[in-house]
């Protein structure tokens, strides 16, 4: 089953207070649609979303800077941004998940059972079980009660065949309720699931609170974790000093490369690099660039920092490995990781650089040159 999630944020609702569209409100250390998009793009099932904005909201970019939702424009009904967003997965997909953005707390396991449902039904959508006695009321005076019997409270996301709820939204021509009027219009039979009562819509002021209070008790949930390797080799040539680790050494030799040859920030900038899936160093400073010949590999490492923070990662520890005969690395490690703390801003305490002899066999035995390792790792912030 391949999935798509569309999420529905065109709404101008301002009803919860605060002046702007509620989505765009904080809430709990990110704002509203921060959470919602989290709830989605951590899903190891969903292929991708398309995240449904108001005209004057793209404009803004209030949406998460790092998202990787595609970003699709509204219409003048929540039934015009919901065919909006099915139109830009028409066709790459075979199923679809249709989220309000209002509802921040959606859990994996709520989306899980939409998900399974879809395996055996064209449509699927979470409800709770209405539990409260329902009265009619008028002037604050109850004047009858309702039998619950068979009640439920819809929630989302909803879930449907894609080409399917695509057909329904074609042909249905009328702002429903919701995606399970439309499939229900066009005949579809539509599977309910357990919802979760905490997945609430936030509308008032009330909500937000209430919204705020549950996110913060909330044990972690998946932590994006990302481990990146490097490894790199230098030659040694002419010269008097190597640099390693942002560090000058006096030695007997140099280190030949393109850049100052500093294979320790190298190794640590192409594990970050591998850690974000975005290559190596040739592929951000190509060696053909003459801009880059004798640059200091400061720059490099710089670069992949800020990269990272760019996707919203941060540096949670570097591990680097110098293999070398000579210079001995011992005396000069604190000031390695002094500099390797500086140029990517982490603290001293999660930067290790070490050092290890081949026990004089190989390339680096012989004293031809260094090799270096080294292990990162990315947290999502
Ligand atoms: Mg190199």
């Amino acid at each position: 089953m391949s999935v798509g999630a569309v999420i529905v944020a065109a709404g101008r609702g301002t009803r919860a207070g605060g002046g702007s569209p509620k989505q765009w409100r904080p809430l709990a250390g990110g704002t509203v649609a921060s959470h919602t998009l989290a709830a989605f793009t951590s899903h190891p099932k969903i292929g991708q979303i398309a995240l449904v904005l108001h005209t004057d909201d793209i404009e803004a970019t209030l949406w998460p800077a790092d998202t990787q939702a595609e970003i699709v424009t509204g219409g003048d009904t929540r039934s015009a941004s919901v065919r909006a967003g099915l139109a830009a997965l028409e066709g790459r997909f075979d199923h679809v998940l249709i989220h309000d953005v209002a509802r921040p707390l959606i859990t994996h396991a709520v989306i899980d059972r939409v998900l399974t449902a879809l395996e055996s039904s064209d449509a699927a959508a979470p409800a709770i079980p209405v539990t409260d006695a329902l009265w009619r009321g008028e002037n604050d005076i109850v004047t009858g009660t309702e039998d619950r019997t068979g009640l439920f409270r819809a929630q989302t996301p909803q879930g449907f065949d894609l080409a399917k709820i695509i057909a329904a939204h074609n042909t249905a021509n009328t702002n429903a309720a919701d995606d399970v009027e439309i499939a229900r219009l066009a005949g579809l039979d539509v599977a309910i699931v357990e919802g979760d009562p905490n997945n609430l819509k936030i509308t008032g002021p009330d909500d937000f609170a209430r919204a705020e209070r549950l996110l913060n008790e909330r044990s972690p949930g998946p932590m994006d974790i990302r481990v990146g390797n490097g490894f790199d080799v230098h030659r040694f040539g002419p010269g008097d000093h190597v640099i390693l680790c942002g560090v000058t050494i006096p030695h007997t030799r140099g280190l030949q490369g393109h850049s100052d040859a500093d294979v320790g920030l190298h190794t640590i900038t192409d594990a970050i690099y591998g850690a974000l899936s975005e290559g190596d160093i040739g592929r951000h400073f190509p060696p053909s660039d003459p801009q880059w010949k004798g640059a200091a590999s400061e720059i490099f490492l710089a670069h992949a920092t800020g990269l990272a923070a760019s996707k919203g990662f941060k540096i949670s520890n570097i591990d680097c490995t110098l293999i070398c005969e000579f210079p001995k690395i011992g005396p000069h490690a604190a000031a390695m990781i002094t500099e390797v703390a500086r140029i990517t801003e982490t603290n001293q305490n999660r930067i290790s650089v070490k050092a290890t002899t081949s026990e004089q066999l190989g390339f680096t035995g012989r004293g031809e040159g260094i090799a270096c390792m080294a292990t990162v790792t990315l947290i999502a912030q």
